[in-house]
């Protein structure tokens, strides 16, 4: 059984039924079947359905967006972007597939020799809770432009999310079993992506899990591509906009109340502009309003979990007492729900444990350094390398500096996103291979070369 519960209130929505594996293995048939003939559907006829999701998503965003907050607890504005967002990458990948799909001639070769796209198979989505309807859509939209076919095993905590993206789907005329939402545990992944019919992987989640997860595809030589944890770095060197750097920063860690990926985590200042960046910063931490997700006001909703907002908590606490100075917040609210006050954290040095860890949740860690290169030696002193942020005047410097930061994107002058248009992915312990973008697309396909002699008679 699943527990779909509201985090903001720890009420129980609904208690769902997990799939046996009689019903396994019979959608897994069917998702089969339905991929084998969207396979044989020409690129520029799969377009229009992509572009149906995208109508689709649009015209039920309301009620998708109350599952989401519902759900995961975060303000329903938030939500509503979220599905804006999904609707948006579908009709990138419609606009855009049908050339990122074409036959890429190699000119130079002596006979026609071509690189061709085509389909891989069925892919296995293992998604996250924390955007439940944009890490799934956001992988979705290329999978199933490059003629794949998508089987979701979504977050436990979210299973009436992963149960409305199968049906948007189905009520947009996807071909039935193309998206299939499988509602089963954990437990049951190994043996998914061992599945003959399974072809591939696409994991977003915590590293300590990717690395489990790639062992079993490793195992079962099935590609993979792994969106894993971050502890991204926000660099602020003495000549950036220190309003802008802090609003955004404000932006960057708090938005989905923390829990995001390429979230801000760890504020890099130079020693020389740290007190005046750390007072603009505290002080719009502290306009931001913790409430019902519900509630136009709240800009801060329930973290998605009390354990999840508990583990927050403990890793703050560990670091006030290994010397971190605690601004403002840092406190669970009082009653019902997973409710936390928004925490910043001065003095914060690379080897305290929110700086070692990722934190997950409405924490702000602020290390103070010397000049542009201990900055760098710092935001480069992690395991991850997801994204990263740079703040300065000078231009011509932050072109050196961003090719020495270790990381899958880097935004100067701006916090880091997901653009349907770009490749998104990590290096190190953030995981590999890349979703977005041609690159993205070409992920999941064959890239097969074609050589072509003369027509022998
Ligand atoms: P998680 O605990 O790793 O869970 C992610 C998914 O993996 C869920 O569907 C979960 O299912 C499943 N899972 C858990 N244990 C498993 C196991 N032993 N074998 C196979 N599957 C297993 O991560 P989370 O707490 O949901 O998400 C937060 C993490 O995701 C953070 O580390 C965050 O940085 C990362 N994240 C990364 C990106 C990115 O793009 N790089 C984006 C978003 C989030 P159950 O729910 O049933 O346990």
């Amino acid at each position: 059984m699943m527990q779909s519960l509201n985090p903001a209130t720890g009420e129980r929505l609904e208690t769902i039924a997990t799939l046996d594996a009689a019903g396994i293995q019979a959608r897994l048939a069917q998702a089969d079947q339905a991929q084998k003939a969207w396979a044989r559907t020409p690129v520029a006829e799969r377009m229009p359905h992509l572009r149906a999701v995208a109508r689709a998503l649009r015209e039920d965003k309301a009620e998708l967006a109350r599952l989401i907050s519902l759900e995961m607890g975060k303000p329903l504005a938030e939500a509503l972007g979220e599905v804006e967002k999904c609707a948006w990458n579908f009709d990138v990948y419609a606009d855009a597939a049908p050339a990122m799909l074409g036959d890429d001639l190699v000119a130079s070769a002596a006979t026609d020799s071509r690189i061709v796209y085509d389909p891989l198979g069925l892919v296995l989505a293992v998604m996250p809770w924390n955007y439940p309807f944009w890490q799934v859509m956001r992988a979705a939209a290329p999978v199933l432009a490059g003629g794949n076919g998508l089987v979701l095993k979504h977050a436990s905590n979210v299973p009436q999310c992963a149960r409305a993206i199968e049906a948007v789907c189905a009520r947009a005329g996807l071909p039935r079993g193309l998206v299939t939402t499988l509602l089963v545990g954990a437990a049951e992944v190994n043996g998914l992506i061992a599945d003959a019919r399974i072809a591939a992987v696409t994991f977003t989640g915590s590293t300590p899990v990717g690395r489990s997860l790639a062992a079993a595809a490793g195992q079962a030589l099935k590609k993979q591509v792994l969106e894993l944890g971050g502890s991204d770095p926000f660099i602020v060197l003495a000549d950036a906009d220190l309003a802008a750097a802090a609003a955004v920063g404000v932006k960057a860690r708090f938005q989905n109340t923390g829990q995001s990926c390429i979230a801000a985590k760890r504020f890099i200042v130079e020693a020389s502009v740290a007190d005046r960046f750390v007072e603009a910063f505290v002080a719009a931490t502290r306009q931001l309003v913790v409430g019902d997700p519900f509630d136009a006001r709240s800009t801060q909703g329930s973290m998605a979990r009390v354990n999840l907002r508990d583990e927050l908590h403990q890793q703050v606490l560990a670091s006030v007492s290994e010397g971190a100075r605690l601004l403002t917040g840092g406190r669970p609210l009082p009653g019902p729900g997973a409710f936390y006050e928004p925490a910043v954290l001065d003095r914060v040095t690379p080897s305290m444990t929110v700086a070692r860890e990722e934190t997950f949740g409405p924490a702000a860690a602020i290390v103070r350094v010397r000049d542009a290169e201990e900055a760098l030696a710092v935001a480069n002193g992690t395991p991850f390398g997801l994204g990263a942020a740079l703040w300065t005047a000078d231009l011509q410097r932050a072109e050196g500096l961003t090719r020495r930061i270790e990381a899958g994107a880097v935004f100067v002058n701006g916090m880091v996103a997901s653009d349907p248009r770009l490749p998104f992915g990590g290096i190190k312990a953030s995981g590999y291979g890349r979703e977005l973008g041609v690159l993205g697309l070409r992920e999941f396909t064959n890239i097969k070369t074609v050589w072509t002699g003369p027509a022998r008679t």
